[in-house]
């Protein structure tokens, strides 16, 4: 009884009902209150909410922890985070795994790298400094084969800045972009291939892949070998350059003279040439182990070439040794048996008055009539041959004179023992009569 009667004094009791309000409207402020939480703005988008700040600042340290984890390295952004306090939707606040998600997914993270930069364009980016110029040699070595001298022909330059963590690669994946060798092609061979089918087949030469597979033989090719099908360029360029001193042959010239004493056009050595020695010193320009220059620096003769020294002979009278037809004309009587007598020459059917010309330089030994030959000129070559034309109607030469091949020697005609217009023309070697047919050239 005593307790209700304590209520009931209780309520009795004004001046406690403000308490009692102020104690309601607080629990009830709370209770409202409660229901608020913080939204996780990064560059004025919201990307969720978090009950709390410092579980979005462990979010994000957690991130930096995974990025450390992942990539070997350490980022940071740049990002604004602000906390607005916020009523979520329902069921919407994160957890701080959830959190570091949408960190991760929201925030800009950048790490610090080293960029190879060539001629200005980003290529690649290393994870540090080191790691950088360790690439660079390699590279270097790679395309110079271990050249000392070696050198980029392209500005190749490393910049230390932020980039996206997934921009940083390894140094063996820097090595291929550099190269290019991830963009390289190639063919495992089969039982049966050569080099050449295999070119048909990709669109390329057998030299071309040669050049591009230089331990791989076509003798030696095994199935399961890989033929390297096309290279690219890789992404730079290096330069040696590395003086060398060697031999070289200096040519001998030819110096040709004119000589009387030889037919024309037949030639006689008349001293042999010997080439002469240098000794070069030269600056070798290689680029990617080709080269591509060769800047001679200086010269040192030690031998002098000897010329060769060349007779060619100008006296168009004398014999060259090959006879040539005396006329253009159908051939209408060979040499040898013809109706039981033995026919000396051959006869070529020409119009009268067809220009005859000697058959090869020469002397005129006869020009007059010569019973069944009629008109007869002959011409002794002094190489043991002598040349018969007969049939004549005009002698144009005169015994004793010289004459060149080629020469209008006569005109021809109908005289001696014919049935029509020809010409008669016989070869004697050493007097006796030959077949013309296996001299003369036309
Ligand atoms: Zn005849």
């Amino acid at each position: 009884m005593e307790t209700e009667s304590n209520i009931k004094n209780f309520f009795r009791d004004k001046k406690l009902i403000p308490i009692v309000l102020a104690l309601l409207t607080f629990l009830s402020c709370l209770f409202y209150f409660s229901g608020f939480a913080y939204a996780v703005v990064v560059d004025g988008k919201a990307i969720g909410y978090v009950k709390q700040q410092d579980e979005a600042a462990e979010a994000i340290k957690e991130a930096k922890d995974y990025i450390k984890k992942f990539y070997g390295l350490d980022a940071s952004t740049a990002d604004e985070v602000e906390y607005q306090r916020a009523r979520p939707p329902k069921g919407q606040i994160m957890d701080k795994e959830q959190c570091k998600i949408a960190f991760l997914n929201g925030l800009d993270f950048k790490a610090h790298a080293a960029c190879i930069y060539i001629d200005g364009k980003k290529a690649v980016a290393l994870k540090d400094k080191a790691a950088a110029e360790s690439t660079l040699d390699t590279i270097k070595t790679l395309l110079s084969g271990g050249d000392a001298n070696a050198s980029f022909k392209q500005k190749v330059e490393i910049k230390e800045e932020n980039v996206a963590p997934g921009e940083v690669t390894q140094t063996d994946k820097a090595h291929d972009i550099l190269l290019k060798s991830d963009k390289m092609t190639t063919y495992t061979v089969k039982q049966g291939d050569t080099l050449w089918n295999i070119a048909i087949a990709n669109g390329t030469s057998a030299d071309k892949l040669l050049a591009l597979n230089k331990d791989i033989k076509e003798t030696t090719m095994q199935p399961g070998d890989t033929v390297v099908l096309d290279k690219p360029q890789p992404l730079v360029t290096v330069v040696t350059k590395n003086v060398v001193t060697f031999n070289m042959p200096i040519p001998f010239e030819i110096e040709s003279v004119g000589d009387s004493s030889l037919p024309i056009r037949i030639t006689r050595v008349k001293q042999e040439g010997v080439d002469g020695s240098k000794k070069v010193q030269a600056e070798i320009v290689k680029e990617n182990g080709v080269e591509v220059a060769r800047n001679v620096l200086s010269e040192e003769v030690l031998s002098q070439p000897v010329k060769k020294i060349v007779r060619i002979g100008t006296n168009r009278t004398l014999a060259s040794g090959i006879f040539s037809y005396p006329v253009t004309g159908v051939l209408t009587s060979r040499f040898g048996q013809r109706w039981g007598r033995e026919h000396t020459g051959v006869d070529l059917a020409v119009a009268k008055g067809t220009r005859v010309k000697a058959a090869d330089g020469g002397k005129v030994i006869f020009a007059g009539s010569c019973s069944g030959y009629g008109i007869l000129v002959k011409i002794d070559h002094g190489n043991g041959y002598v040349t018969y034309y007969g049939h004549l109607s005009k002698t144009l030469v005169s015994r004793g004179e010289r004459v060149a091949k080629g020469d209008v020697i006569a005109l021809s005609g109908n005289t001696g023992h014919t049935t029509g217009p020809h010409l008669h023309f016989e070869v004697r070697k050493n007097g006796t009569p030959v077949n013309p047919l296996s001299y003369l050239s036309r």
